[in-house]
């Protein structure tokens, strides 16, 4: 059985699914209207799926409050743990530098 994967845009239901054409045994090709796959959210930087962040139909979706679709932090549902702490500490590390040389400069200026 041949099968060719469409993904046309049409009505609601098209829309919705995923048009996969398939041969069938008397030789005619139909059409077979299958669900979306949904992939996890994955990390910006090291690409791992993200926990706590729930995948599915717009529809699903839709009826989650915002605090149930990822976690609420900075850079929550973009990042995963690991790589928001290494960015967070080169933040501060950065912020420290510039703090330390501004009274530096301050300190000889007067
Ligand atoms: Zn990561």
């Amino acid at each position: 059985m041949r099968i060719i994967e469409l993904n046309v845009r049409g009505t609601r239901r098209r829309l919705k699914k995923k048009r996969v054409a398939v041969r069938t045994p008397g030789g005619r090709v139909v059409y077979h209207y299958k669900p979306k796959r949904h992939s996890p959210a994955r990390c910006a930087i090291c690409k791992k799926p993200l926990n706590a962040t729930p995948t599915g139909p717009k529809s699903f979706m839709k009826k989650l409050p915002k605090s149930k679709k990822r976690p609420n932090r900075p850079y929550g549902g973009n990042l995963c743990p690991t790589c928001f702490r290494r960015v967070i500490l080169k933040k501060a590390l950065k912020e420290g530098e510039a703090l330390l040389e501004g009274d530096v400069s301050d300190v000889e200026s007067v």
